[in-house]
């Protein structure tokens, strides 16, 4: 197994995406102060699951994300993507390449990828126990470590040479099995705890005991006369069961005979159906011909009424002609009599003309 690249964005100075490549024999980063060295190694040590600022001379761990310079704007991001050659199966997975990326936004949100699926960091943990890869792992060695270690205490020492002889793993296990066993004593001692409880309960149990064991005796006693009452019950509903068939037996008889009345009354009664929608059609013919009758009827009396006004009116006519001949025989008679009258005067007065002519004749 070795480190075959390391691909940074966005992680502290690495603003655009920078690929390590290493090949065999060994690579040295140089540079001037503050130009990025140990921000590789802190990049490493970062996706490999740190979790400490502090550890990466940062407060937050926003602080990782490329902040910006005076030319530059600030990424939203940061990633790192480290690659190991698994060919020789030193870590316990099939692939023969592996990779191993975080990303973490300034939002907090963060994620780990395990050959581009999402993993958690416990996953990439147990990846790397014993390898001597990892957070605390002593293939990363920081500036002034060194001297840490070599000063420090014996513990944090044997953490280091652990780490070296593959037996983390075995440790962590020991410690997850003496976790695990002090849970059982736990459990023992709440067990005994609950068997002394128990033991305290056992005269009044015993009572109870006895107290049930009547009880299911008499359970039984009622259960057998539940079962003779229940076969008694049952032999009556049987008999009456008999007599409500024999009865249906009989009904059903009657049925069948009012269901042929039933038939015949509905023959007879479509018979006069007929007969009557026949009587109905002669009636219905009937109407329209005494409607016919009424109609013409009506027309005619309309027809009297019209020559009684026509004859009203030549009475009237006549009356006003016999009026009116009346009125004239009465003026000739007036004019006749005046004629009359004037005939009389014009002979007297002929009379008198002869009586003066014959005056002055003499
Ligand atoms: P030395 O040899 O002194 O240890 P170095 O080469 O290891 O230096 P680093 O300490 O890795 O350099 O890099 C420090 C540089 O990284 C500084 O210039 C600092 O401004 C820059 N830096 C750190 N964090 C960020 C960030 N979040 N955004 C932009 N630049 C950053």
């Amino acid at each position: 197994m070795f480190l075959k690249s390391i691909e940074v964005q966005g992680f502290k100075s690495f603003a655009n995406k920078i690929l390590f490549e290493f090949n065999d024999g060994i690579t040295g980063i140089v540079g001037p102060n503050g130009s990025g060295k140990s921000n590789v190694a802190e990049a490493v040590r970062w996706v490999l699951g740190e979790q400490s600022a502090k550890q990466l001379r940062g407060t937050s761990m926003q602080d990782v994300i490329f902040a910006g310079t005076q030319n530059r704007k600030p990424q939203g991001y940061a990633y790192v993507a480290i690659t190991l050659d698994n060919s020789d199966h030193s870590l316990p997975i099939d692939y023969d390449e592996v990779t191993v990326s975080r990303r973490v936004y300034r939002s907090g949100e963060s994620e780990y990828l395990m050959n581009g699926s999402s993993c958690r960091l416990r996953d990439i943990n147990e990846l790397f126990y014993d390898t001597g890869i990892g957070k605390e792992g002593y293939s990363i060695i920081g500036q002034g470590q060194i001297d840490k270690i070599l000063s420090g205490k014996p513990e944090d020492r044997r953490e280091l040479f652990d780490e070296a002889a593959g037996i983390v793993k075995f440790k962590k296990r020991k410690n997850i099995a003496q976790k695990k066993l002090e849970d059982e004593q736990q459990n023992l001692v709440r067990v005994n705890d609950i068997l002394s409880e128990l033991e305290k309960q056992v005269g009044p149990l015993e009572e109870q005991s006895k107290k049930a064991r009547e009880y299911l005796n008499l359970k039984e006693q009622l259960k057998n006369l539940d079962m003779q009452s229940f076969h008694l019950e049952n032999k009556v509903q049987k008999e009456k069961l008999m007599e409500v068939e024999n009865n249906i037996s009989v009904v059903t008889g009657n049925l069948e005979e009012e269901r042929k009345h039933s038939e015949e009354l509905q023959s007879h009664y479509d018979e006069l159906a007929e007969k009557i929608s026949h009587v109905d059609a002669g009636l219905e013919k009937s109407r329209e011909s005494l409607s016919a009758s009424h109609l013409a009827r009506e027309s005619m009396e309309g027809q009297i009424k019209v020559l009684e006004e026509q004859i009203h009116t030549e009475e009237a006519s006549e009356e006003h002609v016999q009026g009116r001949m009346s009125a004239i025989e009465t003026e000739l008679s007036e004019k006749k009599q005046q004629k009359a009258d004037f005939t009389h005067q014009k002979g007297e007065i002929n009379e008198s003309l002869d009586a003066l002519d014959d005056r002055q004749g003499m």
